[in-house]
């Protein structure tokens, strides 16, 4: 796949500019010069070749040759709620998921929490999701929302079909929950913190409706729940 790079404004013209990171890496990694090329994505589905035209200190601008549609999204939406992991281990969940087609990732705040989310953090983890767009070739940037509070969140998931939170010995495990006729779309999924959900959140969950799921007799770290449960949903619906 030739070398990708993401664009903040939707192209609607016959030229793009790059600017902030994307131009340095073009600039000082790529060595970019007039008719260099390079393919773009501006988070609307297409993707744009390219050729440069211009190449100043910090931006380049490009002639635009031809746009195509191109579709690597899952088949269907899977949402992930999960009380992220510190440091590299959630940079490493965050690449994975944009890798899998995930389309939103939801931080949550819970009580064990150990790495309490806040704004400046998530402005990172998007970069991270550009980062790893333009590796898999992905269109359509994985979305990261606001921080929120597992009530709160729980709360706004009444109208949403498919509803799971990972739970060693999930008590409530509907049976089957993970064959793709018992899972409606769009799917709505939970991780809770290295400390795990308390008594309280589950039930929070259970009364709203949700389905609690068990990933088998080992307890595994955040991110490896959260892949494993996507993975095996994602698995569930393919070729739907
Ligand atoms: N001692 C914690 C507990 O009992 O919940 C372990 C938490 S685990 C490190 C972090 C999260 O990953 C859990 O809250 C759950 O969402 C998910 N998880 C890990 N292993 C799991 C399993 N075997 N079954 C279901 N969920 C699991």
């Amino acid at each position: 796949m030739a070398d990708r790079y993401f664009v903040e404004t939707p192209i609607d013209g016959p030229t793009a500019r790059l600017t902030g990171p994307e131009a340095h890496h073009l600039i000082h990694v790529m060595r970019a010069k007039p008719g260099t090329r390079a393919v773009l994505f501006d988070d609307t589905g297409a993707e744009f070749a390219a050729s440069v035209t211009r190449v100043d200190r910090a931006t380049v601008e490009l002639q635009i040759e031809q746009r195509t549609e191109v579709d690597r999204e899952l088949s269907l939406e899977i949402v992930l709620a999960v009380a992220l992991p510190k440091g590299d281990r959630q940079r490493w969940l965050i690449e994975k998921a944009t890798e899998l087609g995930l389309s939103r990732i939801v931080p949550l705040k819970t009580e064990r929490g150990v790495a309490q989310p806040v704004e400046q953090a998530v402005k990172r983890l998007r970069r991270t999701v550009i980062e790893a767009s333009k590796q898999c070739g992905r269109n359509r940037l994985m979305q990261i929302d606001t921080p929120a509070d597992w009530p709160d969140f729980v709360a706004t998931t009444q109208d949403v079909p498919s509803r799971l939170v990972a739970h060693p010995n999930g008590y409530h495990a509907a049976p089957g929950p993970l064959s793709a006729a018992s899972l409606p779309r769009p799917v709505l999924l939970a991780i809770g913190p290295e400390g795990g959900f308390t008594d309280e959140e589950i039930a929070i969950a259970v009364t709203a409706g949700w389905h609690t799921v068990d990933l088998g007799p080992r307890i595994l770290r955040v991110e490896t729940a959260a892949l494993l449960l996507s993975t095996l949903v994602a698995h569930a619906h393919l070729g739907k």
